[in-house]
Order: structure tokens, then sequence, then C-alpha cells
């Protein structure tokens, strides 16, 4: 596997490849990685000639008072992951080469659907998302690339700005990756004590239960009230317990496909997660 920390020595290593018309897998992380990181990265084996991972933790989607300072940053081992899963290329760039030393005053800002579920709680974060991912894509040019469904709302947005800005590059989500207890893979699990950790994983439970209430027909209100409750009991600080489409549309009921999200801090720690109910 190749490691490249700039744009020039990365173009050099996918030149061949793009002469060849090789078809290039793309999956963006943050590094830190773990099994669902890893998972993208074996979806983009099967589908592309030629796999590129980026680990950049990116300033401009944190806000004032989240952890990019404190953010997990463990290049070493990540690359080691990635080389035994068949990565082709490590692009690990500096905020200095993703930035540069100028102002930046163009942003990609994707609306309405930024707005609602983590929206509400992160200003901007969307729009750094959206930014650093119009960015990357331009710098790789990818054919395919890769996101999780862990990040549900990430990727409906990515999706969105794919389409509306004409990239060439077909977007595919692969489901989350969960710890044998349900717990979804985080890099931000890490924080948790061992108290914590061993809470956590009652935010899938009650997500399950939910999908169990709803085919017995219990309200859909109900069981958000009920999800909500639960979790509050347990030690969790709400933000948000919601059933949507999964294109983020509002729903009423469970009358066709919803997906339930969940948002919550165990501590300083926030949690995300999601589960798809298939109406039929
Ligand atoms: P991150 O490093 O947190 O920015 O995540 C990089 C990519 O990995 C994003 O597309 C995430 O949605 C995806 N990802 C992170 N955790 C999981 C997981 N548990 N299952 C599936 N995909 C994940």
């Amino acid at each position: 596997m190749k490691t490249e920390t700039t744009i020039q020595s990365l173009n050099a290593a996918l030149s061949p490849a793009r002469l060849a018309r090789k078809t290039i897998g793309f999956v963006p992380t943050m590094g830190n990685l773990h099994q669902g990181h890893l998972n993208l990265v074996r979806e983009a084996k099967k589908l592309c000639d030629v796999v590129v991972v980026s680990i950049f933790v990116n300033p401009i989607q944190f806000g004032p008072n989240e952890d990019f300072d404190n953010y997990p940053r463990t290049l070493e081992a990540d690359s080691q992951l990635l080389a035994e899963v068949g990565c082709d290329v490590l692009f690990a760039p500096s905020v200095q080469q993703m930035y540069g030393d100028l102002p930046r005053r163009t942003a990609v800002v994707v609306g309405e659907i930024t707005e609602v579920l983590c929206g509400r709680s992160r200003a901007g974060h969307f729009d750094g998302v959206a930014t650093v991912v119009t960015k990357l894509f331009h710098i790789v040019q990818p054919d395919t690339a890769f996101f999780g469904q862990k990040d549900w709302q990430q990727l409906a947005v990515i999706r969105q700005m794919t389409r509306d800005l004409s990239f060439p590059i077909d977007i595919v989500g692969v489901p989350i990756a969960r710890a044998e207890d349900g717990l979804a893979l985080s890099s931000r699990n890490g924080y948790l004590t061992d108290l914590q950790r061993k809470v956590a994983p009652k935010i899938y439970q009650s997500l399950t239960d939910a999908e169990k209430a709803l085919r017995k027909k219990t309200p859909l209100a109900e069981v958000l009230t009920s999800i909500e409750a639960n979790l509050t009991k347990a030690g969790f600080e709400i933000d948000y317990v919601e059933a949507l489409t999964p294109d983020l549309e509002a729903v009423n009921a469970f009358d066709q496909d919803i997906v339930l999200f969940v948002a919550a801090k165990l501590g300083n720690t926030r949690l995300i997660d999601n589960l798809v109910v298939k109406y039929s």
C-alpha cells in the first residue's frame, strides 16, 4: 500500500490507474479505524479496481465546543489495518495541504435535510462535511465512493450533493457494523468509561424494541416516547429520538418504510444510531 500526504503525490500515485482506465473506489474517513470503516474498504475492493482511503480529521466540520483537538489520531495502526484489507492508496493530508494558508471563502451548503436531526445541534457541521467531501472528490476523482449508513443523514447529504452538483460518482451506502452487544462501532466509543460502555448498547436495544412494538401496531409517537423514556432512565441525555422517511422527510405513522434515529450523550460522549424499519 502507498501512503501519500500531498495532492501532487496522490495524483502521481493514481496516474497509472487513471491512464489504464481502472475504476477507482474511494472511502473518506477521519481515521481511528475499526471494522465499520474496514467494511467500507472491503465493499470498495469488491466493486473497484483500485481503492483509495483518506484519513483526514476535518477541522471545519467540528463546532467550537466539539472534540477536534482530542479526536483520536492513530495513523500508524490505521495504516496497518488498511494494508491488511488490501487498500491500495492511503491519502493522509495535513490541514495545511487541504486548506492552504489563504482564507477559504467557498462552502458547499446542502439545504433542508441538513437542518433536521444532527443539523439542529451541530450548526455548520454538514457544510463542513459537504465542503471537504467535495474537495476530496475533486482530488481523488473516484468512480464510486463509499459511506456508512451509521451516519445516515451524512449519506443522504452526500447523495443529494452528488446529484445536485452532477459529480460523476456513484455513492454506495454500507450497513452499520456493530459490536456483539449491538453498539454501533464508532471512533467516539473509545471516549466511554467502562461503565458507560456497558450502558451504551441500550441505544440499539431500544431501537430493536421499538421495531417490535411498531410491528405489534403500537402507534409511532408512543414508540418514540418510550425510546426516549428508556434511554433517559438509563442515564442518557437525549439530543433527539425521531422517525423520518429514508430520504429524511417527516412521517406521522408507520405506514411506509421509516428510519428510527437516536442521538444521545453519555457523559460528554455523543452517540448516534439508527434502524431502518421496513413497512412490508
Ligand atoms: P468517520 O471516520 O467517523 O468520519 O467515518 C468514515 C466513514 O465510515 C463514514 O462513511 C461513516 O459512516 C463510516 N462508518 C463509521 N462507523 C461505521 C459503522 N459502525 N458502520 C458502518 N460505517 C461506519
